[in-house]
């Protein structure tokens, strides 16, 4: 069994991984760097970034903590340097696990040339590759579109933000979904004035309207300028700045203007009519619960198969592919639910949500038990002076099975794991209030949160 892996990033590396562990003979093709625009561009420096940010942000609620003043002053050429060190040992780490797998890595752009083979374009000429199965992980991309004028320097994608050539003076985010806002929380943790353009009448417009309220508060606290309902539709440049016009008329001016609205998938190059596989009209690459597209032994993982655009999601896509790539379908194999995966925004105050939805379960007519605890309340919180933010658990008012919950606070992103766990082990909230957990800790809420 030869399995041809087409993308490093982490569906692709997950997958890879798992299936040569499995006693797979795998191939990897990779064009640029192992672990992926995840870990060169997306979520590792821009999580980094936020770091720095967050320690400028809680040196300056010194007073708090009962010191006296202490100013942070950012050193971009450190930072740059931090964040390309993250990176770099990163792609080593994943490099180091694929050859201890006797993975074969090929540098070069794999593409479909027929049914079962891939052509790999690499600097010491073209490879052809027969593969039994054979996987397509070649992600995505910012979307770009035709009035924004891209230019590396004022006029930004998220590729060149982490960091950006110099920070920006008065930076005009485009887009308020999950990116643009954690856009906004770094730079004005690290200094920059920034203008924000909302396409609807709340930030985060898929999100529970309480939980974006928290944010809003947060950004107007530093100032941000939010404007609400207005639609980008044009960028010029003049100058030293940028002006960035909405449909109503109304004008933006900064520094510079980042883009945050959306990404395409990488699927053009890889010739997928050669092996008949099926795009859909946004040019996503349909998959079944085992991620196999239209071609059975053809499948797709990750940001290209357009289910849930997140770095976790794709490892596991990843890994049930290599498992049913190696044994099939067996007892023992769970099918992926997309609606139990968490997800976190790393904002201030962070924002992580997991499962079942309060809107979404009134919109079903689902009956649901809603039990929320403001971090106000909790002994860590003020011995950390942040209590900002809430726990909401919500659970099935007859067997007490946890649902999902959404947690606003300091440590969101870690604390959502218990949640998680809960959701996706089927425990009950009494599990969770029953267990002893350590005091004080911020997780103390969580068992108050499910009483
Ligand atoms: C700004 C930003 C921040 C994010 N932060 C988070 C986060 O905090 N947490 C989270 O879970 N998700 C986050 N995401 C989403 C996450 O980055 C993606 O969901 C994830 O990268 C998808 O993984 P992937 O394996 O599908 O693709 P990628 O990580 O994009 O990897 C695909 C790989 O395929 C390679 N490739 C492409 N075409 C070819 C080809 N023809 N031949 C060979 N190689 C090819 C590319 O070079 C790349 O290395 C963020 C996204 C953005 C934009």
């Amino acid at each position: 069994m030869h399995f041809v892996v087409i993308g490093g990033g982490p569906a692709g590396t997950e997958a890879a991984t798992y299936a040569a562990r499995l006693g797979v003979e795998v191939t990897l093709v990779e064009r640029d760097v192992i672990g992926g625009a995840a870990d060169l561009w997306d979520c590792i420096p821009s999580k980094a970034m936020i770091a720095t940010g967050g320690a400028m942000a809680f040196l300056d609620r010194s007073a708090g903590m009962g010191l006296g003043p202490v100013r942070a002053v950012l050193d971009q050429e450190r930072l740059r340097r931090r964040i390309a060190s993250i990176t770099t040992r990163l792609g080593q780490t994943t490099e180091a696990i694929l050859a201890s797998q006797d993975i074969r890595l090929l540098r070069g752009e794999g593409r479909m040339s027929g049914p079962h083979s891939v052509l790999a374009e690499t600097p010491e000429g073209p490879v052809r590759l027969e593969g039994d199965a054979i996987l397509l992980a070649t992600g995505s991309r910012p979307r770009i579109p035709d009035w924004a004028p891209i230019d590396g320097d004022r006029v930004l994608t998220t590729r060149d933000a982490y960091p950006p050539k110099v920070l920006p003076r008065h930076l005009v985010v485009i887009g308020s979904g999950v990116t643009g806002v954690e856009l906004v929380h770094m730079f004005s943790s690290l200094g920059s004035e920034v203008t924000l353009i909302v396409s609807r009448q709340q930030v985060l417009p898929r999100k529970d309207p309480e939980v974006a309220a928290v944010l809003e508060e947060d950004f107007l606290r530093r100032g941000v300028r939010l404007m609400k309902g207005a639609r980008a539709v044009g960028i010029e440049r003049s100058g030293d700045g940028v002006s960035v016009r909405c449909d109503d008329g109304r004008v933006a001016s900064g520094s510079h203007a980042l883009l945050a609205i959306g990404s395409l998938p990488n699927v053009e190059r890889l010739a997928l009519d050669t092996a008949g596989v099926e795009v859909d009209e946004h040019g996503y690459v349909p998959v079944n619960h085992h991620c196999q597209t239209n071609v059975p032994h053809i499948y797709a993982a990750g940001d290209l198969s357009g289910k849930l655009p997140l770095s976790s999601v794709a490892s596991m896509q990843g890994r049930k592919i290599a498992e049913h790539v190696a044994i099939g379908h067996t007892v023992s194999h769970r099918h992926l639910n997309y609606d139990k995966a968490a997800s976190a925004i790393f904002t201030e105050p962070e924002i992580a949500d997991v499962g079942l939805a309060e809107a979404d379960a009134f919109a079903e007519g689902r009956k649901i038990r809603v039990t929320k605890v403001p971090f106000a309340a909790s002994a860590r919180a003020l011995i950390d002076d942040d209590p900002r933010g809430f726990v909401k658990i919500i659970s099935d008012p007859a067997t007490g099975v946890v649902l999902g919950g959404s947690i606003v606070g300091r440590h969101a992103a870690e604390l959502i794991s218990v949640v998680a766990l809960a959701v996706t082990a089927g425990l009950r909230v009494q599990d969770i209030v029953e267990s002893m957990l350590v005091h004080p800790t911020l997780s103390e809420a969580l068992a108050e949160a499910a009483e």
